[in-house]
């Protein structure tokens, strides 16, 4: 098995580095992932301007670019195999919630089942150190391992998140669906040395609703979360509503 890894924390971060040897037990791993952080670009694609890469290390590679650059570029004709497997991780922080909207880390493995390739999203829920990685890698190899191609319905993908514990303090994991998270309101809005406002995008955590089976409630109730997502964004009950409106425009007729 060939398994792609990236991140949005940069190439770099402790967090890849703990992946990919974890993964190296599994498959064999390239790792193409942005030379910086991208944390919080989401699924943005680099159009207008050159994208470089630099092998860092043997099947390791660094891009200027987002997560989604990172995987579109290696699956259609960077690597010299099609990867059987995308994961991306292990972030430094939650990805729950809204925060999937919003994730680099997310965005990356949401390319892979785009593109037609089973991907997984790893992530710890804490933004503070010590980071305890190794559960998360530990956890995401099994899952590798466990979620072959034939089983993996197209166009998923598994969003992990751990909470920060030592592997024997994590009570086990749940399957699970996006929960709500919430933040602070308040946009931070002060003024530079030349007399000019800026604005800083607060992002305080006020907590979350207490959905039952949701990712949010398993993390803390110290449980890891496994969420099925998908590419498709179709919210069903609302084309079901759109069958009874009728605009005043010409309708379509067989
Ligand atoms: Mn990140």
């Amino acid at each position: 098995m060939v398994i792609l890894v990236s991140n949005d924390d940069g190439i770099q971060s402790e967090g890849i580095r703990c992946l990919e040897e974890a993964l190296a037990g599994v498959g064999e791993v390239y790792t193409v992932a942005p030379d910086k952080e991208q944390s919080a670009v989401s699924h943005s694609l680099t159009l207008h301007r050159p994208l470089r890469i630099e092998e860092v290390a043997p099947h390791r590679f660094a891009v200027n670019g987002t997560p989604t650059d990172c995987i579109n570029i290696a699956v259609k004709g960077f690597l010299p195999v099609r990867p059987d497997l995308v994961v991306s991780g292990i972030n430094k922080g939650p990805n729950m919630g809204d925060d999937i909207t919003y994730s680099g880390t997310v965005a990356a493995a949401l390319e892979g089942a785009l593109l037609g390739i089973p991907a997984i999203a790893v992530s710890l829920v804490t933004f503070t150190a010590p980071y305890h990685f190794q559960a998360a890698a530990e956890f995401s190899a099994m899952l590798a391992t466990e979620i072959q191609t034939p089983r993996f319905p197209a166009g998923s993908l598994l969003n992990v998140n751990l909470p920060n514990l030592p592997r024997d303090q994590i009570k086990g994991y749940r399957f699970t669906r996006q929960g709500k998270r919430h933040y602070g309101e308040n946009i931070d809005v002060r003024t530079d040395p030349r007399g000019r406002k800026y604005y800083w995008i607060g992002g305080d955590d006020l907590g979350f609703d207490p959905i039952e089976g949701s990712d949010c409630v398993a993390v803390h109730d110290g449980y890891i979360s496994v969420t099925p997502l998908r590419a498709d964004l179709t919210h069903q009950s609302t084309l079901e509503v759109l069958q009874d409106v009728r605009l005043p425009w010409r309708q379509e007729t067989d």
